[in-house]
């Protein structure tokens, strides 16, 4: 029987554990963090196909929406909701130059006037000229989702740091933890941020880009914010305790700072933005939480098989989005399938 061993346990390894045993195969995940994640514990969750690169980088995000819907369906009880998404992050010309692009790509987009606005949104304290409402778009606790992924997966979980892949005549033979060696015939690294060094033996670069994330959370509120809210400088979005969940970078999907500020000041600006939104409620700090984003060199993901036989990448940013898919199509490579075109694009062998 063939032995895989899958290191993470964020929303890429849970996945691609689920998709594996969904297979018949025999998986083992290991990470430090076995409780969701590191990325995955700290992030937005919003699942959009708005944010994008290139054409190929919009069709996997797409697919990852519809990847999403797939495991609500074969996994009963999952904390996915689909609100839909009212941004205008860009205004005027900007605005429609977004919304016709997305529109010819078959993305479903709705102009909102002020008024419509108004009526989706009655909370919101300033209300723009105009927005773009994406109905495709929702939202998932990635940590959470990781944590039920695994559990359905059957997978045996075991918390370890793994300090080197292990190979012998051009094949993966397993991996060197600080509890000891496990042997292995597929290694799957879904290491987010801890993949370079992994890799580094292998004389393989993995560039990843320096990208702290710091997400707020306030007290718990009255329904006040039914989508996800990405204005000019703020994005927002409202948990299932009440509670609005909140980026401190406006657009953090494509936030290029490498360094976050001072925490209390970070966290008071973000409230501050969020009184301003919603005016007239008693909004407060509760909690935050910090991770580095694993963005690698070209904000692309980086999925497919490893400088070695038998070990697989699969290392991304936009996880939450895009970890079901790329689960799927991946777990069907392993598996012996065909190589599917979504992921053509986003081959390690691009950064040799
Ligand atoms: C603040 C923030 C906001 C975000 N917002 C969004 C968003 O709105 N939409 C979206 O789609 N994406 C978003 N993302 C990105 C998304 O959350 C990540 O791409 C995704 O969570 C990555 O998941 P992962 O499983 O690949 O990595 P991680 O969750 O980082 O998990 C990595 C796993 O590898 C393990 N590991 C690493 N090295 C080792 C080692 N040597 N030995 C053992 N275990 C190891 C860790 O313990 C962990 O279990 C956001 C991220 C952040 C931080």
């Amino acid at each position: 029987m063939t032995q895989t061993l899958i290191i993470g346990a964020g929303i890429t390894g849970a996945s691609l554990a689920f998709q594996l045993a969904r297979r018949g195969e025999t998986v083992t995940v290991i990470a430090t963090h076995t409780n969701g994640g590191l990325a995955s514990a700290a992030s937005f969750g919003w699942l959009n196909a708005s944010y994008y690169l290139s054409h190929p980088h919009y069709h996997l995000r797409h697919e990852g929406l519809a990847a999403h819907r797939r495991l609500m369906e074969a996994v009963p009880g999952l904390p996915t909701s689909w609100s839909g998404c009212l941004w205008y992050e860009a205004t005027g010309p900007a605005q429609e130059e977004t919304a016709s692009d997305l529109a010819a790509l078959g993305y479903r987009v709705d102009r909102l006037s002020r008024l419509q606005i108004a009526e989706r949104l009655p909370t919101l304290g300033p209300i723009p000229e105009t927005a773009l409402f994406f109905p495709e778009e929702g939202v998932a606790d990635p940590g959470v989702l990781a944590r039920a992924l695994i559990a359905a997966s059957g997978a045996q979980v075991v918390t370890a740091t793994v300090l080197d892949v292990t190979h012998a005549q051009g094949r993966v033979s397993g991996v060197l933890t600080d509890l000891g060696p496990m042997p292995a015939d597929r290694v799957i690294l879904a290491t987010g941020t801890g993949t370079p060094a992994l890799l580094a033996p292998f004389g393989y670069t993995l560039p990843m880009l320096k990208r702290p994330g710091l997400m707020v959370r306030t007290n718990p509120l009255p329904p006040i914010c039914p989508v996800v809210l990405a204005t000019p400088d703020q994005e927002v979005r409202q948990d299932r305790e009440g509670r609005l969940v909140a980026p401190a970078s406006a657009g953090h999907q494509s936030d290029h700072a490498e360094t976050l500020g001072a925490f209390p000041v970070v966290v008071n600006a973000t409230l501050q933005r969020l009184r301003a939104l919603f005016p007239g409620h008693d909004i407060h700090f509760a909690h935050q939480a910090m991770a580095l984003r694993p963005v690698p060199g070209d904000g692309l993901p980086v999925v497919g098989q490893g400088p070695v036989e038998g070990l697989w990448l699969a290392v991304m940013h936009s996880g939450a989005t895009l970890a079901p898919i790329v689960a799927e199509c991946l777990a069907a490579e392993i598996s012996g399938g065909s190589d599917s075109p979504l992921l053509t694009d986003f081959r390690p062998s691009r950064f040799k």
